[in-house]
């Protein structure tokens, strides 16, 4: 009810009336209320709000739907996301990823009957996983990662010239093709050789590159990656038309699980917290950050996102000249259906305010398994 400072005894009926109108949200416990309400019209209390107090006046500033979406810094716009995909060298197959509700691998004769809708909806932008299936398709060097007939380049190839208006970004990593499965070319002693790797994985880098990748994005972690394929790009002639969008605050965890079904990259020994980072360190995450800036990185990209809106905001804080990116991660993606499943909440409630968070930490690019949801959504 408005305040006006005279008695609501006083007031005229059609006043009083109308300030009920005017809160139709809450009208129905209002009206019951009303009588007693009248009789505290000109309290202390408002008294204080009125004469003194116009800050503490919030209510009206987002009060109609479209006053509340005006109060978010960013609207999540189509443009926005990123949508994983993971193609297998197995040309015809397509298998739901049951750990990942929705979402299948798919071999490259599928992907433009799956894509095409989409695209005429609005996507615009996908990021590739190669996932070697057959026998044999792994070794120590990931050597399978950048042959032509892998599927990601072959992906490149076909999308640019199905979907010429489609952003092709490409992960980079040895993960999904070493035998160990592991983001590099490891030491004798199992641990990851960091000399080797980074010159392995900027060799991957350019292959997907040359192949007509929009998007190189390197998500393995290791030091000085960014400034390999940087130098490389650059000696190739083509790093003013290749983005380099690098995973700079990747955290070790257990939200990669569905991830890993997917891309059957868990690793056959040991795990990834010696070069993914500890999930408690935010100051390591703003150093990854700050060398990847220096190192000649156009995207930084933090995941998981949920758990490190902090880091986001970080990320936003020391690249503010960047676009930032968040990795809504397949552990995230999946806890979202399990709760939406087990009534905790709506999915699509659900999928929203979480990616609203995101983009309020400062991310203006999501890459997310929500996004066919998102093309019709929005
Ligand atoms: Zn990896």
């Amino acid at each position: 009810m408005r305040d006006t400072g005279i008695p609501s005894s006083r007031r005229p009926a059609s006043d009083v009336a109308s300030s009920i109108m005017d809160d139709r949200a809450s009208s129905v416990s209002r009206a019951s209320n009303i009588s007693r309400a009248m009789s505290y019209a000109s309290t202390a209390a408002t008294t204080v709000s009125i004469s003194g107090e116009i800050s503490s006046q919030l209510h009206g500033g987002y009060h109609h739907p479209l006053a509340r979406q005006w109060q978010a810094e960013r609207q999540l716009t189509k443009d926005m996301l990123i949508y994983p995909i993971f193609v297998s060298d197995i040309d015809d197959e397509e298998v739901l990823i049951p750990s990942l509700p929705n979402q299948c691998r798919r071999g490259i004769n599928r992907l433009i009957p799956f894509l095409e809708p989409l695209v005429h909806k609005g996507l615009k932008s996908v990021m590739l996983f190669g996932v070697p299936m057959k026998p044999g398709s792994k070794d120590a060097l990931g050597t399978s990662a950048d042959d032509p007939e892998g599927p990601v380049i072959k992906s490149i190839r076909l999308l640019r010239q199905r979907f010429p208006q489609l952003f092709i970004c490409t992960d980079v990593c040895l993960c999904e093709y070493t035998t160990h499965g592991h983001c590099g070319i490891l030491r004798e002693d199992g641990t990851l050789n960091n000399q080797l790797s980074v010159d392995r994985i900027s060799d991957v880098a350019m292959a997907y590159a040359a192949a007509g990748a929009h998007c190189v994005a390197p998500s393995d972690m290791n030091d000085g990656r960014i400034r390999a394929i940087k130098l490389k790009l650059i000696d190739q002639g083509i790093s003013h038309k290749t983005l380099l969008m690098s995973y700079s605050a990747k955290f070790s965890g257990c939200l990669y699980g569905p991830f890993r079904d997917a891309a059957g990259s868990a690793p056959a020994f040991g795990d990834r917290r010696c070069y993914q980072l500890p999930p408690s360190g935010r100051g390591i995450a703003r150093r990854a950050i700050v060398r990847d800036i220096n190192e000649g990185a156009d995207i930084i990209m933090v995941k998981p996102a949920g758990q490190f809106l902090d880091v986001i905001s970080d990320a936003k804080d020391l690249g503010r000249d960047l676009p930032i990116a968040a990795y809504q991660v397949s552990g995230e993606f999946a806890m979202i259906h399990a709760g939406a499943k087990a009534g905790v909440f709506d999915l699509k409630s659900m999928a929203f305010e979480s990616s609203e968070s995101i983009l309020r930490a400062g991310a203006t690019i999501i890459v997310s398994y929500f996004t066919p949801e998102f093309l019709d959504w929005l």
